[in-house]
């Protein structure tokens, strides 16, 4: 058994695959989207990702020659999904993939990202630890630049969130196995059966409160691994604040940068 603990994002009615209309549809649309298939699944499901992108999962064996016609008959809800994350989303935080400053509130630390004037050679970014800046060097392409930002982002995730799980299980008893720090499209953090922690390097843009809340719930699964009374009753033991963080976890995800979604 595997806690996901997973982002809340808006899906769409599930759709049951026979169901699907036939791909006879005039209205053939340009909308972009993404296919997966899900060895499980057993209905057609959409979703629409913070950038307007639309992902779809299909059963295994599914004709894909119907999807065209599924998007079509289901543009009025992905316009008016795309409509919500267009309001929620302050302009700012859309603005791309290549910040000039980057905010990390679990860490209390604001960081500016110069890009150099003259680019040429190899793109690479340096970190200056001590202004809390990072410089670009070469020739600054957005989806490179977006790649090497969230690469440092897991890399400073590692160098704080590893030691914070560490102090919070020393305090309440825990003793968690390895800690590993992903990129997580949707989930803040797992826990396996072994007590392995697994958390996504996205948390540094939680408050610290919320942050922390995220480590305790896959803490407290190293001794519950269900969502059983005992484990809610352990968690509201070393984590008051729980309940408080997750309204913000249920929100945060909208305020998360372009750059981050790959
Ligand atoms: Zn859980």
């Amino acid at each position: 058994m595997r806690c996901y603990y997973h982002f809340i994002i808006p899906h769409g009615p599930r759709l049951s695959w026979r169901r699907v209309p036939n791909p006879k549809h005039k209205d053939l649309t340009s909308m972009n989207y993404k296919v997966r298939t899900h060895p499980r699944a057993r209905h057609v499901r959409l979703r629409v990702e913070p950038q307007g992108t639309v992902l779809i999962t299909v059963p295994r064996g599914f004709d894909r020659s119907r999807l065209p016609a599924l998007v079509a008959e289901r543009r009025g809800w992905i316009e008016q999904v795309r409509q919500r994350l267009n309001e929620a989303r302050p302009c700012a935080e859309r603005a791309g993939f290549m910040p000039e400053r980057i905010d990390l509130p679990a860490l209390g630390e604001r960081w500016t990202v110069h890009y150099s004037d003259n680019p040429s050679g190899r793109l690479r970014l340096v970190e200056h630890a001590g202004e809390q800046s990072l410089a670009c060097h070469g020739q600054p392409a957005a989806p490179a630049v977006a790649e090497l930002l969230r690469d440092w982002l897991k890399r400073r995730a590692r160098a704080t969130l590893v030691p914070r799980v560490s102090v919070l299980a020393a305090v309440h008893g825990f003793r968690p196995g390895k800690v590993t720090i992903r990129n997580q499209k949707s989930r803040w953090g797992s826990c396996s059966a072994r007590g392995s922690l697994s958390l996504n390097a996205r948390l540094l843009f939680l408050s610290p409160t919320a942050c922390d809340s995220v480590l305790l719930h896959e803490l407290v699964h190293t001794e519950h691994l269900d969502h059983s009374p005992a484990f809610w009753a352990r968690l509201a033991e070393v984590d008051p604040a729980c309940q408080r963080s997750k309204q913000e976890l249920k929100s945060a995800w909208l305020a998360l940068p372009d750059w981050v979604w790959v």
